[in-house]
Protein backbone atom coordinates (compact mmCIF):
# COMPACT_ATOMS: atom_id res chain seq x y z
CA UNK A 1 0.00 0.00 0.00
CA UNK A 2 1.34 3.34 -1.06
CA UNK A 3 1.97 5.90 1.76
CA UNK A 4 -0.74 8.65 1.88
CA UNK A 5 1.44 11.76 2.40
CA UNK A 6 0.15 14.97 4.18
CA UNK A 7 -1.05 17.66 1.57
CA UNK A 8 -2.16 21.09 1.83
CA UNK A 9 -5.47 22.61 1.53
CA UNK A 10 -3.69 23.76 -1.84
CA UNK A 11 -1.63 21.00 -2.53
CA UNK A 12 -4.99 19.18 -2.98
CA UNK A 13 -5.93 17.89 -6.56
CA UNK A 14 -8.29 20.60 -8.36
CA UNK A 15 -11.19 18.64 -9.90
CA UNK A 16 -12.56 20.87 -11.95
CA UNK A 17 -9.76 22.03 -13.37
CA UNK A 18 -7.92 19.12 -14.43
CA UNK A 19 -11.35 17.46 -15.78
CA UNK A 20 -10.38 18.00 -19.58
CA UNK A 21 -6.94 16.04 -18.45
CA UNK A 22 -8.69 13.15 -17.05
CA UNK A 23 -11.40 12.92 -19.82
CA UNK A 24 -8.88 12.77 -22.21
CA UNK A 25 -7.26 9.94 -20.53
CA UNK A 26 -10.73 8.21 -21.02
CA UNK A 27 -10.62 9.09 -24.92
CA UNK A 28 -8.99 6.33 -26.77
CA UNK A 29 -11.90 3.56 -24.88
CA UNK A 30 -14.38 5.42 -27.73
CA UNK A 31 -12.21 4.21 -30.66
CA UNK A 32 -13.16 0.88 -29.66
CA UNK A 33 -16.38 1.88 -31.26
CA UNK A 34 -14.85 4.71 -33.72
CA UNK A 35 -12.21 2.54 -35.33
CA UNK A 36 -9.14 4.12 -35.84
CA UNK A 37 -10.32 5.01 -39.55
CA UNK A 38 -7.24 3.85 -41.46
CA UNK A 39 -3.85 1.79 -40.34
CA UNK A 40 -1.84 5.12 -41.00
CA UNK A 41 -3.53 6.43 -37.90
CA UNK A 42 -0.65 4.31 -36.03
CA UNK A 43 2.15 5.78 -37.86
CA UNK A 44 0.75 9.26 -37.49
CA UNK A 45 0.60 8.73 -33.49
CA UNK A 46 4.29 7.45 -33.19
CA UNK A 47 5.55 10.60 -35.44
CA UNK A 48 3.48 12.90 -33.86
CA UNK A 49 4.93 11.63 -30.34
CA UNK A 50 8.62 11.66 -31.35
CA UNK A 51 7.92 15.18 -33.19
CA UNK A 52 6.85 16.36 -29.78
CA UNK A 53 9.08 14.95 -27.64
CA UNK A 54 12.42 17.11 -29.58
CA UNK A 55 9.93 19.85 -28.63
CA UNK A 56 9.56 19.43 -25.60
CA UNK A 57 12.97 18.00 -24.56
CA UNK A 58 15.05 20.31 -26.67
CA UNK A 59 12.43 23.22 -26.81
CA UNK A 60 10.72 23.56 -23.30
CA UNK A 61 13.61 21.70 -21.29
CA UNK A 62 16.91 22.35 -22.99
CA UNK A 63 16.15 25.71 -24.28
CA UNK A 64 13.51 27.54 -22.09
CA UNK A 65 14.40 26.57 -18.77
CA UNK A 66 18.42 25.95 -18.79
CA UNK A 67 19.42 27.89 -21.92
CA UNK A 68 21.99 25.49 -22.43
CA UNK A 69 21.99 26.60 -26.71
CA UNK A 70 20.68 29.58 -28.38
CA UNK A 71 18.66 30.33 -31.76
CA UNK A 72 16.77 33.33 -33.01
CA UNK A 73 14.01 34.53 -32.42
CA UNK A 74 12.10 32.60 -35.10
CA UNK A 75 13.24 29.83 -34.77
CA UNK A 76 12.54 30.34 -30.37
CA UNK A 77 9.34 31.19 -31.38
CA UNK A 78 8.42 27.63 -33.35
CA UNK A 79 10.62 25.70 -31.09
CA UNK A 80 7.87 27.08 -28.51
CA UNK A 81 4.97 26.22 -30.46
CA UNK A 82 5.59 22.79 -31.09
CA UNK A 83 6.42 22.38 -27.19
CA UNK A 84 2.70 23.92 -26.80
CA UNK A 85 1.09 21.44 -28.97
CA UNK A 86 1.90 18.76 -26.60
CA UNK A 87 -0.73 19.91 -24.40
CA UNK A 88 1.90 20.90 -21.41
CA UNK A 89 0.61 23.95 -20.39
CA UNK A 90 2.26 27.27 -21.21
CA UNK A 91 6.31 27.41 -22.32
CA UNK A 92 6.96 30.18 -19.23
CA UNK A 93 4.91 27.93 -17.16
CA UNK A 94 6.91 25.00 -17.66
CA UNK A 95 10.32 26.33 -17.85
CA UNK A 96 9.76 28.31 -14.58
CA UNK A 97 8.52 25.50 -12.49
CA UNK A 98 11.20 23.11 -14.05
CA UNK A 99 14.08 25.62 -12.79
CA UNK A 100 12.47 26.05 -9.63
CA UNK A 101 13.07 21.94 -9.52
CA UNK A 102 16.96 22.50 -10.51
CA UNK A 103 16.80 24.94 -7.71
CA UNK A 104 15.68 22.62 -4.97
CA UNK A 105 16.08 19.21 -6.43
CA UNK A 106 14.64 16.71 -3.83
CA UNK A 107 14.19 19.30 -0.71
CA UNK A 108 11.57 20.11 0.68
CA UNK A 109 10.70 23.06 -1.58
CA UNK A 110 11.16 21.00 -4.81
CA UNK A 111 7.72 21.52 -6.64
CA UNK A 112 7.93 17.29 -7.99
CA UNK A 113 10.34 16.04 -5.19
CA UNK A 114 10.54 12.12 -5.61
CA UNK A 115 10.37 11.92 -1.49
CA UNK A 116 6.75 13.14 -1.70
CA UNK A 117 5.61 9.31 -3.68
CA UNK A 118 5.49 8.05 -6.83
CA UNK A 119 2.01 9.92 -8.00
CA UNK A 120 2.99 13.58 -6.66
CA UNK A 121 6.35 13.64 -8.61
CA UNK A 122 4.49 12.42 -11.90
CA UNK A 123 1.40 14.08 -12.15
CA UNK A 124 -0.20 15.39 -8.46
CA UNK A 125 2.09 18.05 -8.31
CA UNK A 126 0.72 19.85 -11.71
CA UNK A 127 -2.63 19.24 -10.91
CA UNK A 128 -2.81 21.24 -7.57
CA UNK A 129 -4.25 24.25 -7.07
CA UNK A 130 -0.72 25.55 -5.72
CA UNK A 131 0.99 24.99 -9.17
CA UNK A 132 -1.44 26.83 -11.80
CA UNK A 133 0.58 29.87 -11.90
CA UNK A 134 3.63 30.77 -13.64
CA UNK A 135 6.47 31.62 -11.23
CA UNK A 136 7.61 35.04 -12.89
CA UNK A 137 10.42 35.84 -10.94
CA UNK A 138 12.32 32.38 -12.16
CA UNK A 139 11.72 33.65 -15.85
CA UNK A 140 13.21 37.19 -16.34
CA UNK A 141 15.30 36.34 -19.26
CA UNK A 142 11.68 35.71 -21.54
CA UNK A 143 9.05 37.15 -19.33
CA UNK A 144 8.77 40.58 -21.71
CA UNK A 145 9.08 38.74 -24.74
CA UNK A 146 5.58 39.37 -26.26
CA UNK A 147 5.12 36.71 -28.82
CA UNK A 148 5.97 33.88 -25.95
CA UNK A 149 3.73 35.74 -23.70
CA UNK A 150 0.92 35.56 -26.17
CA UNK A 151 1.87 31.93 -26.62
CA UNK A 152 1.94 30.91 -23.27
CA UNK A 153 -1.33 32.82 -22.38
CA UNK A 154 -2.91 31.25 -25.41
CA UNK A 155 -1.43 27.45 -24.54
CA UNK A 156 -4.63 25.25 -25.90
CA UNK A 157 -4.32 27.17 -29.48
CA UNK A 158 -1.90 25.09 -30.84
CA UNK A 159 -2.51 21.58 -29.74
CA UNK A 160 -6.35 22.34 -31.03
CA UNK A 161 -5.24 23.18 -34.51
CA UNK A 162 -3.01 20.36 -34.76
CA UNK A 163 -5.81 18.12 -33.53
CA UNK A 164 -8.18 19.37 -36.12
CA UNK A 165 -6.27 19.22 -39.01
CA UNK A 166 -4.88 15.34 -37.70
CA UNK A 167 -9.04 15.00 -37.57
CA UNK A 168 -9.37 16.07 -41.21
CA UNK A 169 -6.29 14.34 -42.22
CA UNK A 170 -8.28 11.18 -41.07
CA UNK A 171 -11.65 12.38 -42.82
CA UNK A 172 -9.45 12.67 -46.02
CA UNK A 173 -7.79 9.26 -45.75
CA UNK A 174 -11.04 6.70 -44.55
CA UNK A 175 -14.13 8.81 -45.91
CA UNK A 176 -15.96 9.06 -43.26
CA UNK A 177 -16.68 11.30 -39.91
CA UNK A 178 -16.32 8.32 -37.97
CA UNK A 179 -13.25 7.22 -39.43
CA UNK A 180 -12.36 10.87 -38.90
CA UNK A 181 -12.90 10.43 -34.75
CA UNK A 182 -11.44 7.62 -34.44
CA UNK A 183 -8.22 8.65 -36.55
CA UNK A 184 -7.76 11.76 -34.15
CA UNK A 185 -8.18 9.52 -31.16
CA UNK A 186 -5.27 7.31 -31.89
CA UNK A 187 -3.37 9.90 -34.32
CA UNK A 188 -3.33 12.59 -31.72
CA UNK A 189 -5.15 12.38 -28.19
CA UNK A 190 -3.69 8.48 -27.63
CA UNK A 191 0.24 10.04 -28.70
CA UNK A 192 -0.73 13.30 -26.83
CA UNK A 193 -1.40 11.05 -23.51
CA UNK A 194 1.57 8.87 -23.81
CA UNK A 195 3.83 12.06 -24.35
CA UNK A 196 2.30 13.50 -21.24
CA UNK A 197 3.68 10.19 -19.42
CA UNK A 198 6.61 9.54 -21.05
CA UNK A 199 7.32 13.82 -19.60
CA UNK A 200 6.07 12.71 -16.35
CA UNK A 201 8.64 9.60 -16.25
CA UNK A 202 11.65 11.89 -16.04
CA UNK A 203 10.11 13.66 -12.69
CA UNK A 204 8.98 10.60 -11.38
CA UNK A 205 10.95 7.27 -12.63
CA UNK A 206 14.03 8.92 -13.69
CA UNK A 207 14.63 9.94 -9.36
CA UNK A 208 14.08 6.13 -8.66
CA UNK A 209 15.46 3.99 -11.10
CA UNK A 210 19.00 3.62 -13.18
CA UNK A 211 21.95 4.51 -12.06
CA UNK A 212 24.09 7.18 -10.61
CA UNK A 213 27.65 7.95 -12.22
CA UNK A 214 27.69 11.49 -10.13
CA UNK A 215 27.58 12.12 -6.32
CA UNK A 216 24.66 15.14 -6.93
CA UNK A 217 22.69 16.30 -4.09
CA UNK A 218 18.94 14.66 -5.14
CA UNK A 219 18.38 11.34 -6.33
CA UNK A 220 18.14 11.46 -9.79
CA UNK A 221 19.19 8.59 -12.08
CA UNK A 222 20.66 7.52 -16.04
CA UNK A 223 18.42 5.42 -17.32
CA UNK A 224 18.49 4.09 -21.15
CA UNK A 225 14.81 3.19 -21.50
CA UNK A 226 13.70 6.38 -20.24
CA UNK A 227 16.28 8.25 -22.35
CA UNK A 228 14.48 6.44 -25.48
CA UNK A 229 11.26 7.60 -24.76
CA UNK A 230 11.97 11.06 -24.11
CA UNK A 231 14.34 11.48 -26.71
CA UNK A 232 17.37 11.57 -24.65
CA UNK A 233 16.07 13.50 -21.00
CA UNK A 234 16.78 9.31 -19.35
CA UNK A 235 20.39 10.82 -18.56
CA UNK A 236 19.24 12.56 -15.61
CA UNK A 237 21.71 12.40 -13.31
CA UNK A 238 24.33 13.66 -16.29
CA UNK A 239 21.50 16.34 -16.03
CA UNK A 240 21.65 16.88 -12.45
CA UNK A 241 25.31 16.84 -12.42
CA UNK A 242 25.82 19.47 -15.00
CA UNK A 243 22.65 21.40 -16.15
CA UNK A 244 24.12 23.80 -18.66
CA UNK A 245 24.82 21.33 -20.93
CA UNK A 246 22.73 20.88 -24.56
CA UNK A 247 23.91 17.27 -24.83
CA UNK A 248 22.93 14.71 -22.12
CA UNK A 249 24.32 11.78 -23.08
CA UNK A 250 27.84 12.43 -21.98
CA UNK A 251 29.38 9.86 -23.76
CA UNK A 252 28.74 7.68 -27.87
CA UNK A 253 26.90 4.87 -26.05
CA UNK A 254 24.41 6.96 -24.18
CA UNK A 255 21.77 7.80 -26.69
CA UNK A 256 20.35 11.42 -27.07
CA UNK A 257 18.24 11.85 -29.92
CA UNK A 258 17.55 15.35 -29.38
CA UNK A 259 21.44 16.24 -28.84
CA UNK A 260 21.91 14.31 -32.20
CA UNK A 261 18.68 16.86 -33.92
CA UNK A 262 20.10 19.86 -32.66
CA UNK A 263 23.55 19.04 -33.79
CA UNK A 264 22.16 18.74 -37.40
CA UNK A 265 20.12 21.70 -36.98
CA UNK A 266 23.27 23.72 -36.18
CA UNK A 267 25.34 21.76 -38.71
CA UNK A 268 22.70 23.99 -41.18
CA UNK A 269 22.31 27.39 -38.35
CA UNK A 270 18.91 26.79 -37.24
CA UNK A 271 20.60 27.12 -33.52
CA UNK A 272 24.30 27.71 -32.31
CA UNK A 273 26.40 27.54 -29.17
CA UNK A 274 25.47 23.66 -28.13
CA UNK A 275 27.13 23.55 -24.96
CA UNK A 276 29.28 20.61 -24.05
CA UNK A 277 30.10 19.22 -20.76
CA UNK A 278 34.03 20.17 -20.14
CA UNK A 279 36.02 17.80 -19.35
CA UNK A 280 36.84 18.63 -15.39
CA UNK A 281 33.21 18.13 -15.19
CA UNK A 282 32.78 14.61 -16.60
CA UNK A 283 35.40 14.22 -14.20
CA UNK A 284 33.76 15.78 -10.87
CA UNK A 285 32.35 13.96 -8.15
CA UNK A 286 32.37 11.23 -9.67
CA UNK A 287 30.61 7.80 -7.03
CA UNK A 288 33.31 5.04 -8.19
CA UNK A 289 35.54 7.37 -7.76
CA UNK A 290 34.33 7.33 -3.68
CA UNK A 291 32.80 10.53 -3.61
CA UNK A 292 30.62 10.70 -0.88
CA UNK A 293 27.40 10.26 -2.71
CA UNK A 294 25.23 12.98 -0.09
CA UNK A 295 21.67 12.96 -2.28
CA UNK A 296 21.09 8.77 -1.51
CA UNK A 297 22.77 9.71 1.71
CA UNK A 298 19.64 12.29 2.63
CA UNK A 299 17.23 10.14 0.77
CA UNK A 300 18.22 7.21 2.92
CA UNK A 301 18.17 9.31 5.96
CA UNK A 302 15.12 10.27 5.63
CA UNK A 303 13.55 6.95 5.13
CA UNK A 304 15.30 5.98 8.09
CA UNK A 305 13.39 8.69 10.04
CA UNK A 306 10.17 7.93 9.09
CA UNK A 307 10.54 4.79 9.42
CA UNK A 308 11.60 5.14 13.17
CA UNK A 309 8.85 7.83 13.28
CA UNK A 310 6.16 5.22 13.68
CA UNK A 311 7.87 3.25 16.42
CA UNK A 312 5.96 3.26 19.38
CA UNK A 313 7.43 4.64 22.61
CA UNK A 314 6.52 3.52 26.10
CA UNK A 315 7.09 7.18 27.54
CA UNK A 316 7.62 10.36 25.69
CA UNK A 317 11.01 10.86 27.08
CA UNK A 318 12.62 7.91 24.90
CA UNK A 319 11.13 9.27 22.39
CA UNK A 320 12.50 12.91 22.59
CA UNK A 321 15.41 11.08 23.60
CA UNK A 322 15.63 9.33 20.25
CA UNK A 323 14.65 12.38 17.97
CA UNK A 324 17.90 14.33 19.45
CA UNK A 325 19.84 11.96 19.02
CA UNK A 326 19.07 11.31 15.20
CA UNK A 327 18.87 15.14 14.78
CA UNK A 328 22.27 15.39 16.65
CA UNK A 329 23.67 12.32 14.40
CA UNK A 330 22.73 14.29 11.22
CA UNK A 331 24.32 17.40 12.05
CA UNK A 332 27.51 15.99 13.14
CA UNK A 333 27.66 13.65 9.87
CA UNK A 334 26.43 16.96 7.59
CA UNK A 335 29.34 18.84 8.82
CA UNK A 336 32.37 16.39 8.40
CA UNK A 337 31.24 16.04 4.84
CA UNK A 338 31.01 19.73 4.33
CA UNK A 339 34.31 20.41 6.14
CA UNK A 340 35.86 17.66 3.86
CA UNK A 341 34.98 18.76 0.78
CA UNK A 342 36.48 21.85 1.89
CA UNK A 343 38.99 20.54 2.32
CA UNK A 344 39.00 18.24 -0.66
CA UNK A 345 38.65 21.86 -2.63
CA UNK A 346 41.37 23.29 -1.36
CA UNK A 347 43.72 20.51 -2.22
CA UNK A 348 42.68 20.63 -5.79
CA UNK A 349 42.73 24.32 -5.79
CA UNK A 350 46.55 24.09 -4.03
CA UNK A 351 47.66 21.19 -6.63
CA UNK A 352 46.24 23.61 -9.70
CA UNK A 353 48.31 26.42 -7.83
CA UNK A 354 51.19 24.02 -8.18
CA UNK A 355 51.14 22.97 -11.34
CA UNK A 356 54.10 24.48 -13.54
CA UNK A 357 52.49 26.97 -15.80
ZN1 LIG B 1 16.40 20.20 -16.33
ZN1 LIG C 1 15.14 15.97 -11.90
Amino acid sequence: MARTFDLAPDEKIDWLRTLPFWLVHLLPFAAIYTGVGHWSAWVVMVVLYYARVFFITGGYHRYFSHRSYQMGRVMQFLMALGGTSAFQRGVLWWAAHHRHHHKYSDQPEDVHSPKRGFMWSHMQWFLAKTHFDVQWDLIPDFRDNPELKWLNKHEFVPGTLLAVIVFFVGYFISGTWIGAAGYCIIGFWLSTILLWHGTFTVNSLAHVFGRRRFATRDTSRNNLLIALLTGGEGWHNNHHHYQASCRQGFYWYEIDMTYYILAAFSKVGLVRNLRQPPERILNKHLIKQGHADLGMFHAQWERAAKALSTVQFKTAEQKKALEELMSSTRTRIDEIVRTSHEKAEELIARSGDADPA
